[in-house]
């Protein structure tokens, strides 16, 4: 019972949040606050009504279209929405599970609060990052660096919370110093692609933001959730890139494809969240996979 009021609690704050994300997305690009003015119509500009402000459901109710001059509000507002009220359901769900079992020891409640909510700020973070590439190829780095600096925070606090008995400032040290040595990794892996592609086609090809992004998953994730993020989201790049060539070509207006910038930063988010969600098993099914 109180797994699901819970969970329930949490899809509606996931809503919420998600709903405020839209707002960041929508107005960071132009350098506005997102507290002043109220939500508005992009193309009329008449202010919304609380009711037409609801997440998902005015939307739905709405079929997506502004109440009085019918401008399309697209398909980013429920998408993300959904994204972070699912999101926060499954961290919701996952923590009610474990508090509830009998043999819970205080380690295992410090752990679990903590797991369950730095899961939800990295997803959030994660999901508006994915957004703001994905529209405007920008990585602002006022996300990926606080994000950077709260991965260390959130690593640190896990690590001290599992040596509670043991020597933890030995561990503490020991900790940051894999850390460091992982986002250095990772990051220096974007860089060294960067090296590669300008020295192959005198060209900027990847960014530096995707670099402090892939610092940023390191530091959540440690070196092989980076690692796996990165992996997972060429894979889906790669696989979006193929399906862009063969629309492309079936309208005959090939040439423009290989030109066309794909936002590498949101297939490593998605790449990042799929870690998140399922990073432990795939990590498993692979090691039993290369046992045989
Ligand atoms: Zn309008």
């Amino acid at each position: 019972m109180l797994r699901l009021f819970g969970t329930f609690v949490a899809v509606l704050a996931g809503l919420a949040f998600g709903s405020f994300l839209n707002v960041c997305a929508s107005r960071w690009p132009h350098r506005m606050s997102v507290i002043k003015p109220r939500s508005y119509c992009v193309n009329c500009g008449r202010t919304l009504r609380w009711w037409e402000n609801i997440p998902l459901a005015s939307w739905v109710a709405l079929r997506g279209r502004c109440r009085t001059c019918r401008a399309w509000i697209g398909w980013r507002h429920p998408i993300v929405e959904f994204a972070i009220g699912a999101l926060w359901a499954h961290e919701a769900w996952k923590f009610f599970a474990a508090i509830s079992r009998s043999e819970l020891l205080p380690y295992d409640f410090k752990y679990s609060v903590t797991t369950a909510v730095g899961n939800c700020i990295l997803c959030w973070m994660l999901v508006a990052l994915a957004v703001l590439d994905a529209e405007n190829l920008w990585l602002p780095d006022w996300i990926t660096l606080p994000g950077i600096a709260l991965g260390l925070i959130y690593t640190v606090t896990i690590s001290a919370l599992q040596s509670l008995f043991w020597f933890w400032q030995q561990n503490l040290q020991a900790t940051l110093e894999k850390e460091l040595g992982a986002m250095l990794i990772s990051a220096g892996l974007i860089l060294l692609i960067r090296l590669v592609y300008w020295l192959v086609r005198r060209r900027e090809g990847i960014g530096l933001g995707d670099a402090k992004l892939m610092a940023m998953l390191a530091a959540w994730l440690g070196l092989q959730g980076g690692l796996l993020s990165f992996v997972l989201g060429v894979v889906f790049g790669a696989l979006v890139a193929i399906v862009l060539l063969v629309i492309s070509l079936a309208r005959r207006r090939a040439g423009g494809w290989a030109l066309q910038k794909l936002p590498l930063g949101t297939f490593l988010c998605v790449g990042g969240i799929i870690d998140v969600l399922w990073g432990d098993r795939i990590l498993l099914a692979y090691r039993q996979w290369g046992s045989f």
